[in-house]
């Protein structure tokens, strides 16, 4: 794929997939695909973690690996308003790995799927040049009630479901030097943060309340607030002001960057990517009572970071006033 961004990429197979096919509600291009099936909505969605791409088996343990491997598929039910149901695995295994490594991955599968109350009812198994873990999950939804990213519209405000950049902030703490963290790995805000990055939670409960609160579009935030938001703007043909000082950064960065150099927490929480929480637009009549619910039911904090506008892009609201272009940047699969 030389010379293709991911979304470029996802462009020209989209154009080559069929959009009209029976019973196809939506195709590529959002969180999941939605399909007639029986009185509800199927939600179908696949995500492949792929060694020395998005992980290295010497910093994350077998068991943490398939834990992630379905809550990122999880993740993209709930950014539907879906409920997970049923998760196939395949796997490409290179020559080294050992059946231990193997059983303690479906360990951390069914962890996951325990915590999601879904099962995993198959997949397959490969030799492979490099350790790949393949997950598709199904899932369902009421017929419309199921939220898209291209619903929002200008007037209405952007919400984000909890903290953002933790999940970075895990993975720095991860890939320094043994001995410039040995304290912090053990400390409260380090364990924060490298479970954020290991065993992310998803927000299915989030997703179907904010569903329910009249969200207007919704998307998971794998890839970093910027270039997420950017993608939910583009599908909705809106722009998109964010304040600044109201992104909701995870507070264990600060911390961070008392230890490591190079930490910057907003930007982290602006472009780190793999945070999972749920980014949505709702009218602004709907956002308090949507945070309420969320703080009840899940103790989860729904934070106002912007607002919708007529036009494309995104833009940012520096602490004066001012208004800048906020670049989509974000952690990009191929560019890496
Ligand atoms: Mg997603």
């Amino acid at each position: 794929v030389a010379g293709f961004t991911e979304d470029e990429l996802l462009e020209v197979i989209r154009r080559l997939l069929a959009e009209d096919a029976p019973g196809v509600m939506l195709g590529l291009g959002d969180d999941a695909a939605l399909v007639e099936m029986g009185s509800h909505l199927g939600i179908l969605t696949a995500d492949m973690m792929v060694e020395g791409v998005h992980f290295d088996r010497g910093t994350v343990s077998a068991s943490d690996l398939g834990y992630k491997a379905l809550a990122v598929n999880v993740s993209d039910v709930a950014a539907m308003g879906g409920s997970p149901r049923y998760g196939l695995v395949s796997l490409g295994l290179p020559e080294d790995i050992e059946a231990s490594w193997v059983v303690e991955l479906y360990g951390g599968l069914r962890d996951a799927a325990g915590e999601y109350a879904m099962a995993v009812v198959g997949g397959d198994t490969s030799r492979a040049e490099r350790l790949v873990v393949s997950v598709a999950v199904t899932g369902e939804v009421a017929r419309g009630g199921a939220v898209t990213r291209s619903g929002a519209r200008p007037g209405d405000r952007v919400v984000v479901t909890g903290a953002l950049g933790a999940s970075a902030g895990g993975l720095k703490l991860l890939q320094a030097p043994p001995h410039d963290v040995v304290q912090t790995v053990s400390s409260d805000w380090g364990r924060t943060l490298l479970n954020s990055h290991l065993r992310p939670a998803a927000r299915v409960g989030e997703g179907q309340t904010l569903a329910q609160s009249g969200a207007t579009a919704m998307m998971d935030v794998s890839d970093g607030l910027a270039k997420d938001l950017g993608r939910l703007c583009e599908a909705s043909e809106v722009r998109a002001a964010v304040v600044l000082d109201d992104v909701p950064v995870a507070l264990s960065l600060k911390e961070l960057a008392d230890v490591l150099p190079d930490v910057e927490p907003l930007a982290l929480a602006l472009e780190g990517g793999e945070d999972y929480e749920l980014l949505a637009t709702l009218p602004p009549t709907a956002v308090r009572r949507a945070a309420s619910k969320l703080a009840e039911r899940f103790g989860t904090q729904l934070t106002d970071i912007g607002e919708i506008r007529e036009g494309r892009g995104l833009v940012a609201i520096e602490s004066d006033g001012k208004e800048r272009p906020l670049e989509p940047r974000g952690w990009d699969h191929f560019s890496g």
